[in-house]
């Protein structure tokens, strides 16, 4: 049976100016919790460019002297001078969270606490940079869901969403918030190029609104919400765990979040966010080393998504739901940032993107408990008949970016 329901428009377009595909979700967030449906794809204007590119055309004419005043100006608001923490910054101890946190430290003298959910299977080079970050002089709360629980959401997530990573995000999304009520927190500082690499109409001079954005999973109503694409109420009653156990992946009320005055900033709206310049930074810094094998599966950089063993998978899933991978993002992102040009990111999409995460797979399967069989009956069945054909017994994209001449 075909699972695609994901609705993505069926005639497929690339961005005329990078290489990204109208088959990508735009909210991370939204089609992991709604079932059967995603919102919104990528948007385009009507000649044909991203609104990522746009926002990038946008980005030239800030001046971003005046967004670093603006961003001091509200840490005045939150500084504590009793030393005690004024701000808290999620991540995992890649570039950006490194970034985000020394910045807070070093140049504004705040007293930043650091929070991390742990990925479901740290790998190794994902652990030595997370203890490198936290060991420069950063208290950090830890926090590793129940691995038995956590295990089985990820293969529900696999199975009815061809989404292993759901029950990471969602768990990760409201649990810098959930920190932050716990510890009296009033300002969040996300440190990550999510805007970047979001594909919708954010607009750079309404911070406000895109605060908003990524509150909108706060919004959710309980019986709107599909962990591992099952509702909460057959989550307790068929796979018997209690509303305890389900918890941390559950959104928290808007509400509570208004009423303690929380802010969620980006970082990348005062700063001119720029991962390879984030990367020297954190290299300089001597608290980040990058993919000991050179580069990560399905793509062609080094120091992007390193620290859960399931990341590959991951991407790989992304791919066969929207025939657009890893190397897509990472291609796109770095034409719209001019560190390669258009016909070098086709090429590298061509070579890398949808390669199978085999360096972990035995793991991704243990993990979730899903035979090989299983695995690719899955995978299979996920693929979009407008985006995919099998010729022989091989897979093959009816439309990429680099079938264009
Ligand atoms: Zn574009």
């Amino acid at each position: 049976m075909k699972k695609n329901f994901f609705g993505q428009p069926k005639e497929i377009i690339f961005c005329k100016k990078c290489v990204e595909s109208n088959q990508r979700f735009v909210s991370s967030v939204q089609h992991k919790i709604i079932k059967n449906q995603v919102k919104d794809t990528a948007l385009f204007d009507n000649q044909g460019v991203c609104y990522s590119c746009k926002f990038f055309e946008e980005k030239e004419k800030i001046n971003w002297d005046d967004r670093e005043k603006e961003f001091s100006e509200i840490l005045e608001k939150f500084r504590k001078n009793d030393g005690s923490y004024d701000v808290l910054v999620p991540g995992s101890g890649g570039k950006d969270s490194i970034f985000t946190s020394y910045i807070l430290k070093e140049k504004y003298k705040m007293h930043p606490l650091t929070c991390t959910w742990a990925p479901g299977m740290y790998t190794d080079i994902g652990w030595i940079n997370f203890k490198k970050w936290i060991s420069n002089g950063f208290d950090n709360i830890l926090f590793t869901p129940n691995r038995k629980i956590h295990s089985l959401l990820t293969r529900l997530a696999f199975l009815n969403l061809c989404h292993p990573f759901q029950p990471f995000a969602l768990g990760q999304n409201s649990f810098a918030t959930r920190v932050a009520l716990e510890k009296n927190i009033k300002l969040i500082v996300y440190g990550d190029g999510l805007s970047e690499r979001a594909i919708g109409k954010i607009n750079l001079n309404d911070k406000k609104k895109n605060t908003k954005i990524s509150r909108w999973h706060y919004k959710k109503r309980e019986d709107e919400i599909f962990l591992g694409g099952v509702s909460l109420e057959e989550l307790q009653k068929k796979y018997g765990l209690s509303r305890h156990d389900l918890d941390p992946y559950l959104p928290i009320s808007e509400d509570n979040i208004f009423d303690n005055s929380i802010e969620l900033l980006h970082i990348t709206d005062f700063y001119n966010y720029h991962p390879q310049k984030n990367y020297y930074f954190a290299k300089e810094k001597k608290t980040f080393e990058v993919n000991p094998d050179g580069r990560s599966e399905g793509t062609y950089t080094k120091y992007q998504s390193l620290d859960d063993k399931i990341d590959g998978l991951h991407f790989y899933t992304w791919f066969i739901k929207t025939g657009r991978g890893r190397a897509t993002d990472d291609a796109a992102l770095e034409v719209r940032n001019k560190i390669i040009t258009r016909d070098e990111a086709k090429s590298l999409v061509k070579r890398f993107d949808g390669e199978f995460p085999k360096k972990y797979f035995k793991d991704c399967l243990n993990y979730m408990n899903i035979s090989k069989e299983i695995f690719y009956e899955t995978i299979d069945s996920f693929r979009p008949d407008h985006i995919w054909r099998k010729k022989g017994k091989k897979w093959e994209l009816k439309k990429a970016v680099w079938h264009e001449k």
